[in-house]
């Protein structure tokens, strides 16, 4: 059943899970949206992923969208003369722009921009977090740092740096190039790491120029800090918990996603959250008691969509991964009290933006017991607005344009199907009822909610709720359903 289902699964695809049967397992399993990490992979593996995908979609005819993740400004450590160098607390160790191979005494950091920006106190976290070197000295030049935290250093270690605001352009010279690919291979979605600023977003949707769905992906202390202004320039937003719980203490990261999932929410954009959800499944065929508490919860807090990332990349378990995750989230919101907690987790804002149609059509499906809503949606905003009010009725969109029914595979609780703008009012009924029926969304006889703009046929014209009855069940045939 298609529309059971409301939050979302993205699997990010890999080594483990980039081959056709696996994709279009994955899918069956129930990813709606799948990632492509331009961290790894070369253009031509990301090539084949596509339409591994894009066949997926076909077979088993239901939209699926493709997210481009592109790396953003990832800083490592040069390497090292021995490959690896260990380190005490209160070592002192140099970092500076030379790329020699480095000793136990100093170690080339190719990034003058960290430098630049970095002052004495400040942290440098390197391999996620695992060693921690705080600078005593510092030059654009290098600096000398002392170890806070004791672990190894080797061969082009990753490096936050959380404190410091740094000067770079967004958009490194190998992300311009993957962007200009995944373009070309017509992404749904592109998503920009290590977002720091709105300015940021706005150089990625420049270079777009419509051609894609814009996704940030909050994972700096800065970003979260400047939430507002980057959630007014992105159309998805990602809770990115691996970095994010590097630059920050492990006890900020949950409030940092309820804050950043109520954000979006309250916008109406679509919000991932992502990374660790069911980790251990990497090696395990069954997740912790903690995992499945951690995916329950993010259905909890109204996430549109949950994220794979290793666990179907390179992971032993892929599709059970992607099984697990459909599991936890059908049975968490099969439970009664989810609509009263999903609402709890916005506050008690009454001053928060509504859609005035969108809510009518959600009133009016909820007090006529209706089977779902079914918008007719040219770019995908009046699903967007009718799925913020979270309603307890599945949302079927119909739109002719199947970029934006691939797009709206992100949005909770949208499942899209294509159909043709209707020709008048009792077209309209008849193409609304006829879509519910054959996709299961409504049976003969059942009450639907039908949202459209007149005249039919222009974007943004949404001013329309109407009520109609699926065509009564023959003689003999299943009557309504019960609700
Ligand atoms: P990544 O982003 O997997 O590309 O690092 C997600 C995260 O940081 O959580
Ligand atoms: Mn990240």
């Amino acid at each position: 059943m298609p529309l059971r289902r409301r939050s979302k699964i993205v699997a990010t695809l890999g080594p483990a899970s980039r081959d056709r049967a696996m994709v279009l397992a994955l899918a069956r399993a129930g990813a709606d949206v799948f990632r492509l990490n331009f961290s790894h992979g070369s253009h031509a593996d990301h090539a084949e992923t596509v339409a591994a995908i894009r066949s997926a979609g076909l077979e088993i005819d239901r939209p699926l969208a493709i997210l481009a993740d592109l790396q953003g400004p990832k800083f490592r450590l040069g390497r090292f003369a021995e490959g690896r160098v260990e380190l005490a607390v209160g070592d002192e160790i140099r970092l500076d722009l030379d790329m020699t191979p480095g000793t136990r005494e100093r170690v080339g950091m190719p990034h003058p921009e960290i430098f630049q920006a970095i002052a004495p106190g400040d942290l440098i976290l390197v391999d996620d977090g695992k060693v921690r070197l705080e600078a005593v000295t510092c030059s654009p030049q290098g600096g000398t740092f002392r170890c806070t935290q004791a672990g190894t250093l080797s061969d082009r270690k990753g490096v936050n740096v959380p404190s410091a605001d740094l000067d770079l352009s967004p958009l490194t010279d190998k992300d311009r190039a993957d962007l200009s690919f995944a373009l070309e291979q017509k992404v749904d979605y592109v998503a920009l790491s290590f977002v720091q600023r709105a300015a940021d977003v706005a150089e990625l949707r420049r270079l777009v120029n419509g051609r894609a769905r814009v996704l940030a992906k909050i994972e700096k202390p800065q970003a979260v800090a400047r939430l507002a202004e980057i959630l007014d320039l992105c159309d998805a937003v990602m809770v990115a918990r691996g970095d994010l719980g590097v630059e920050y203490a492990p006890e900020e990261v949950p409030i940092a996603q309820k804050q950043i999932v109520r954000a979006a929410r309250e916008r109406g954009i679509p919000v991932i959250v992502a990374t660790q959800m069911l980790d251990s499944m990497m090696v395990n065929a069954t997740p912790t008691r903690a995992e499945a508490s951690d995916v329950a919860n993010a259905v909890y807090e109204g996430a549109d969509a949950l994220m794979l990332s290793g666990e179907t990349a390179a992971g032993a378990h892929p599709v059970a991964s992607v099984e697990m995750m459909a599991r936890i989230i059908l049975r968490t919101e099969a439970d009664p009290n989810l609509p009263f907690l999903m609402q709890a987790e916005m506050g008690t804002d009454d001053s928060r933006e509504t859609d005035p149609i969108a809510l009518a059509a959600c009133q009016a499906a909820a007090a006529a017991r209706a089977a779902c809503l079914v918008p007719f949606t040219a770019t995908g905003t009046s699903a967007m607005r009718l799925a913020r009010e979270r309603p307890v009725q599945p949302i079927l969109a119909l739109t002719p344009d199947p970029a934006i029914a691939r797009r709206l595979a992100l949005v909770w609780g949208v499942r899209a199907r294509i159909a043709g703008d209707p020709a008048d009012f009792e077209d309209m009924a008849a193409r609304a009822t006829l879509a519910a029926t054959v996709s299961g969304a409504a049976r003969p006889g059942d009450q639907i909610v039908i949202v459209a703009g007149v005249p039919f046929g222009t974007p943004g014209a949404t001013n329309l709720v109407r009520l109609a009855r699926a065509a009564p069940a023959p003689d003999g045939a299943p009557g309504p359903t019960p609700r």
